[in-house]
């Protein structure tokens, strides 16, 4: 995935015309370019675009949009967020204050952090019986404390850094009722699910829903820059916009800095003209018959495999150290944390490779718990 001559002319071309110009009162084509795919591909209803510098600075965005929308529209006491438990949606304080208070390594700084409501983690997946229970927690807190709440921001259907874990579509679909019924917005998180890791480009389509704002990061730019973009409809925005202080009141320097749109308009553009969706299912297939029967190993509590994500959860936390080094030996580079062992290849992996990926990580595991 690395050095892509046309990523790299992208690049080059815009660095010869112009690297930045302060967003403020211009635009340029580029960003524009870039807002038009984007609302283009993305779920419906979303088509006003807010170009930012990193995936959690798109959470920020996206939680006082949320609640200057409220403020807006006469309802100053919606200023609250719930969220779901195993979250994770950034390293900024905004963005740690919903992330778990358990997984989401901030602990150190709860006490400047402002404190939302946070219910379960979804337990159902769409390889489980689906069960109401799994909501209720949610809709409690939705039921007592909606007055105060302008938005629940969630990962939809992949939950990353927080805990890897993968969750039922009928949850989210749920979730956007309640906040339908309870008047408060849905952010959802598409920062590592955006662009089809999941299998589909977007992870909120498997539930056929639309949130009122949407965060995308990561994958924007093919991991050539930082760049992450919040999306919402044109009422919210028009409500924020129409109302004092008359626009968002967000505006860093490097906002839709130029190189940065032009990589990702770039990068889009391969995505959709290369056959992603074969390549991630065959990814899926690849692991769903080499990853899922390690199900049955002692010392592995779970297998779980979404798109273009496999996990393997052992029953005590790995020796960060000693593992890796095994990885390495093994011509191979992979990251785990606690008690999770997980892969989420470039969609642009050869067979030959993923297979001595899939195999590195069965063995290196295997060796890990003792299994023989
Ligand atoms: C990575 C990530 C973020 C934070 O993005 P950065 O670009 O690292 O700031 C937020 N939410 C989710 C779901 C992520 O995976």
């Amino acid at each position: 995935g690395y050095n892509h001559p046309v990523l790299n002319q992208a690049a080059s071309e815009q660095l010869a015309q112009m690297a930045h110009v302060m967003f403020g009162g211009l635009t340029h084509r580029t960003a524009a370019e870039l807002a038009a795919r984007l609302i283009d591909i993305t779920p419906e209803g979303l088509d006003r675009v807010f170009l930012c510098d990193s995936g959690s600075v798109s959470v920020e965005v996206a939680i006082k949009m949320a609640v200057q929308y409220w403020h807006a529209t006469g309802k100053s006491e919606k200023q609250k967020l719930v969220t779901i438990r195993r979250g994770y949606h950034g390293d900024t304080s905004g963005a740690m204050a919903v992330c778990d208070p358990e997984t989401g390594m901030h602990h150190l700084f709860t006490s400047i952090l402002p404190q939302h409501f946070f219910a379960e983690a979804p337990t159902c997946r769409d390889d489980t019986e689906w069960d109401d229970q799994d909501i209720a927690s949610l809709e409690r807190l939705l039921n007592q404390h909606h007055h105060q709440i302008a938005a629940l921001i969630l990962e939809p259907i992949v939950q990353g850094a927080g805990g890897m874990r993968v969750y039922a579509p009928l949850y989210l679909r749920r979730a956007r009722e309640l906040c339908d019924r309870y008047k408060v917005l849905m952010i959802a998180d598409e920062i590592a699910t955006g662009f089809g890791r999941t299998g589909t480009l977007f992870a909120c389509e498997q539930a056929g829903i639309s949130p009122d704002i949407l965060c995308l990061g990561k994958a924007l730019t093919g991991g050539y820059l930082t760049l992450a973009a919040v999306l919402t409809g044109s009422q919210i925005s028009q409500v924020i916009s129409g109302n004092p202080p008359g626009a968002l009141m967000h505006g860093p320097t490097f906002m839709a800095n130029p190189l940065a749109c032009a990589i990702a308009c770039a990068s889009i553009d391969l995505l959709l003209t290369s056959p992603w969706q074969q390549r991630i299912e065959a990814m899926q297939q690849m692991f769903t018959d080499q990853l899922l029967p390690c199900r049955n190993w002692s010392g592995i509590s779970d297998v779980r495999i979404k798109g273009g994500i496999a996990v393997l959860e052992l029953d005590h936390p790995v020796n960060m150290q000693a593992i890796t080094r095994r990885f390495v030996d093994k011509g191979v580079w992979v990251r785990p944390f606690g008690r999770l062992v997980y892969l989420m290849p470039p969609y642009v992996i050869e067979k030959a490779d993923l297979e001595h990926l899939v195999c590195a990580m069965k063995e290196t595991v295997a060796e890990e718990i003792g299994h023989s």
